[in-house]
């Protein structure tokens, strides 16, 4: 298994595949470890994810460069990430014991009360994205409820899945409560069906998705699922045009425009149109891409592969009639870069509109009002992230609660995850919660106690 620089294309490190006996050893230790683990108490797990936040902010520097390494990212956004991870170590420090604090129910039973219980091993198939934040979301709340985690990172951030495994011994979590398994997601379906794994969680694509959820659901484990975007950013006629513009800018390139809840469709009232497009492109021309360890806006995308998949999204779309005003041409220098590209002229139908474009292509689309704005919102097999930009925040935030359909919806405003807030979607983009109180329940056993 590989690890390329996207920015460079040179081989960064090679990793031995492991073996179906090695999993299947590492598998047992893990199982084994949470006999112990789910016995520990809210105290001890809480201690060792403050001690996890510090180990993570002691080594932040070395594990930013792996991220943009192995990733690309720029590094200031690699920084960001791991101080995120850390203080969602230290919400759930604070807050998982009374999330998970038993509930007692009045019945005519003497007692009835419910209890929630760790599952046990719970199995993370991850992408490179966010190689740590989409880790640690998971890791977190299940090792504070008294589940062990293993981890089938993306192959292409194996040093990344290893970093994760290091700070977690360094943190004083036991030997084999957390461990990384680096095999391709092609060999998952053993991991899956062995009978210690009890649960699965999965971020990426809708097609690996429904593979993993499809495995899962023949053995009846259950799962959490949170896949792709195409984002809606609505901009009504009232909005703050700068406003609206440089939030809109920032979500869309955000992470290379790799991240699943980035703006990906902006639908713009027909009056304000013109001027949305012409702010938002002379915005989008400053934004300057090249080494992510230099003082840039973008770094390359994560792989050639990816890039190249993206430009034949826009070219499909190009030749379906939407027209090209920025970007659109692969660079000449080495490495999978990708320019600033908008596109317009769009409609249900054409790549553009209808997949999930992930990488800094913005597709700006023009509706007539109010309403056929929301409706080309929600022409979207997606539904993770929406939002509306308005002066008017009562019209917003009626909008946001019953016309957006989508897990996240937000006025003025990116689409972004925080700890305290529920995060995932609705259709194709998925199904569970993760974070705040209801994605440490995801995978636990509420558990019924009546005693006549
Ligand atoms: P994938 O969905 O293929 O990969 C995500 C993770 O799933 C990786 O760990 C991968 O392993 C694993 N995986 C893939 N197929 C299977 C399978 N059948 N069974 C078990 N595990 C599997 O994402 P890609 O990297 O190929 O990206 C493709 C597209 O997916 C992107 O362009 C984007 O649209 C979307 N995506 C969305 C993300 C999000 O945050 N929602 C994140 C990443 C991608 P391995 O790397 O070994 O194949």
């Amino acid at each position: 298994m590989k690890s390329i620089n996207p920015s460079n294309l040179e081989v960064i490190q090679e990793f031995d595949e492991m073996s179906e006996s090695q999993v299947d050893q590492i598998i047992d230790q893990v199982h084994h470890t949470w006999q112990s683990w789910k016995l520990t108490s809210f105290d001890h797990r809480a201690k060792l994810l403050i001690q996890l936040a510090a180990a993570l902010r002691k080594n932040k520097d070395r594990y930013a460069k792996t991220i943009t390494a192995e990733m690309g990212k720029v590094l200031s956004e690699s920084e960001a990430e791991i101080e995120k991870c850390a203080v969602t170590c230290e919400y759930y420090a604070e807050n998982g014991e009374k999330f998970l604090a038993t509930e007692h129910i009045s019945t005519e039973a003497s007692v009835s009360r419910v209890a929630y219980e760790p599952l046990g091993i719970v199995l993370g198939i991850m992408p490179w994205n966010f190689p740590f934040w989409q880790a640690f979301r998971y890791i977190i709340p299940s090792m504070m409820a008294g589940n062990t985690c293993l981890l089938k990172h993306a192959s292409n951030v194996s040093q990344c899945a290893l970093d994760i495994e290091e700070v977690m011994l360094e943190a004083g979590f036991p030997v084999d409560s957390f461990r990384t398994l680096l095999i391709p997601g092609k060999k998952m379906d053993r991991v899956i069906e062995n009978p210690k794994v009890a649960a699965v969680t999965l971020t990426g694509s809708t097609e690996a998705g429904r593979a993993v959820a499809s495995k899962a659901g023949e053995q009846l484990k259950k799962t959490v699922l949170e896949l792709g975007g195409s984002d809606p950013y609505v901009i009504l006629e009232d909005a703050d045009l700068d406003l609206a513009v440089s939030t809109c800018l920032k979500s869309r390139l955000i992470n290379n425009g790799q991240s699943c809840i980035a703006a990906k469709r902006f639908i713009v009232v027909e009056s304000i149109y013109e001027d949305f497009k012409r702010t938002f492109m002379e915005a989008m021309k400053q934004k300057t891409y090249g080494d992510p360890l230099s003082e840039v806006d973008l770094g390359p995308m994560a792989s050639t592969a990816l890039r190249d998949e993206l430009h034949e999204q826009v070219l499909s779309s190009i030749n379906e009639g939407a027209y090209c005003l920025l970007g659109g041409k692969i660079p000449k220098e080495k490495g999978a870069f990708y320019p600033p590209t908008i596109l317009v002229n769009l409609h249900p139908g054409m790549p553009a509109f209808d997949e999930e474009l992930f990488g800094p292509v913005a597709s700006i689309i023009s509706a007539k009002d109010e309403e056929e704005a929301i409706d080309l919102a929600n022409q979207s097999c997606f539904g993770l992230g929406a939002a509306i930009f308005t002066r008017d925040v009562k019209r917003g935030e009626a909008i946001a609660q019953t016309k957006l359909q989508a897990g996240s919806c937000f006025v003025n405003e990116l689409v972004h995850s925080d700890p305290r807030l529920p995060f995932g979607g609705i259709k194709d983009s998925g199904y569970g919660r993760e974070l705040g109180s209801f994605g440490i329940k995801e995978f636990v056993n509420t558990k019924t106690v009546f005693v006549k």
